[in-house]
């Protein structure tokens, strides 16, 4: 038996993991973490009979604890919970399912203890890679990529480890907006960018895609998990999304992964490496399909991605200000407290006026994203 850990399990990737599991009989899940969402949690716990469970919001940790009396589980809250479940001795994987920068001190904490990591937090590479690789590296832990693209170069670099990269081929879907200018994307709404073309996911990662926020945010999540530099991560928007990623080698091969948009295939992956299992679902038609069409992304109408590349060049503190001014900027454009375009304004005011300090702690990390949030409130 497989023994896996779940920050984020009522979210978009943490209840499709709970489908992997679900449909393979022979992993058991010890530990399970939400936000808020306590009915769906107490829905998982009797489902799947983990021994601890988190929920971040203590009165709602309170009400969960009424509720599943009758189970043999102990309820957690808060970040003390979170680090409780990211360290539960028996595990063998966490899988990061969180949102948002909170991922950072519970994936170090699971590591530390020896846990191996499945990725899909992106923000906590993103924020705090230059620690969290290394710390794999003296653990000997591995980090097991979940995002599709992610997980694609992690397949296209099967058998290849002599061999270096020459460039990481990243595709991107361009979103709802791709082809739209700027001024044309004045007016917005939430619902509007809510709706991807391809993939159904969570809100945060929703409105990262439309905005290219979060392809910029992967090409600083594959400079950390496959050592490259920034330059060597080239975007290439291909709409279908059948092509999750590609790489480039020395020799000009080029190696792809390909298939159909279910997360839960790299999900799968990741937490069988390096074996591969049935997978039940829609398969690829090429047939049908007829085509597959490329182009280059549009970085001045999407200038979230140039910021990213900025940040990622620069390092030190400027990817988290990036990060942390985009958290904050997307929960007010969700609140409906801010525009489409304020978006990209806020990570550009915040990265302008942020002094970078280099090779942050993690301390230095969390100050540098409260400092983002002091400033974008004092400006919006
Ligand atoms: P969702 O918003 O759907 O889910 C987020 C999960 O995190 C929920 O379970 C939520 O609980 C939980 N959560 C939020 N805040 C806290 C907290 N403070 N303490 C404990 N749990 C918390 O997000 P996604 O599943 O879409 O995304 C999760 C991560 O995966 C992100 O980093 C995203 O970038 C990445 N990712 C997602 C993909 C996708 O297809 N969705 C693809 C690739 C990467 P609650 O429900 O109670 O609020």
């Amino acid at each position: 038996m497989k023994k896996i850990a779940i920050l984020g399990s009522t979210g978009s990737i943490g209840t499709q993991t709970l489908d992997v599991v679900r449909t393979n009989k022979d992993i058991e899940v010890t530990a399970l973490a939400a936000g808020s969402n306590i009915t769906l949690l107490e829905e998982q716990i009797r489902e799947f009979g983990p021994k601890l469970a988190a929920v971040w919001d203590e009165k709602k940790a309170a009400e969960l604890k009424g509720r599943v009396r009758d189970l043999d589980v102990k309820i957690v809250s808060g970040m003390e919970g979170l680090l409780e479940i990211s360290t539960e001795p028996s595990s063998e994987i966490l899988v990061t399912a969180i949102v948002g920068m909170i991922g950072i001190r519970p994936t170090i904490a699971a590591m530390e203890a020896g846990k191996d990591i499945a990725l899909a937090n992106k923000e906590t590479l993103v924020t705090a890679g230059h620690i969290i690789m290394p710390l794999a590296q003296e653990k000997n832990v591995k980090i097991l990529p979940v995002d599709s693209e992610h997980s694609a170069i992690f397949q296209s670099l099967n058998g290849e480890k002599m061999n270096r990269i020459h460039k990481i081929l990243l595709t991107a879907s361009g979103g709802p907006f791709r082809g739209r200018t700027r001024e044309e994307m004045k007016e917005i709404q939430v619902e509007d960018a809510l709706k991807h073309p391809n993939w159904t996911m969570g809100r945060k990662i929703t409105i990262d895609s439309s905005t290219m926020v979060n392809k910029g945010l992967e090409v600083m999540e594959a400079r950390w998990l496959f050592g490259v530099t920034m330059d060597q991560v080239q975007v290439v928007v291909q709409p279908q999304s059948v092509i999750h990623s590609m790489v480039e080698f020395d020799d000009g091969a080029v190696i792809a992964q390909l298939g159909t948009p279910d997360m839960k295939l790299p999900i799968q992956y990741a937490l069988y490496y390096p074996e591969r299992k049935f997978l039940p679902g829609a398969r690829l038609d090429f047939a049908k399909l007829g085509q597959i069409t490329f182009e280059a992304p549009d970085f001045d109408n999407f200038h979230g991605l140039s910021l990213a590349y900025r940040a990622g060049k620069r390092g030190g503190t400027l990817p988290t200000v990036f990060n942390a001014a985009n958290e904050l900027a997307v929960r007010k454009f969700l609140d409906r407290k801010a525009g489409y375009l304020a978006i990209t304004d806020m990570i550009e005011a915040a990265m302008e006026q942020h002094h970078v300090v280099e090779n942050p702690s993690v301390d230095e990390i969390l100050s540098a994203e409260q400092e983002t949030y002091d400033f974008i409130e004092s400006r919006w």
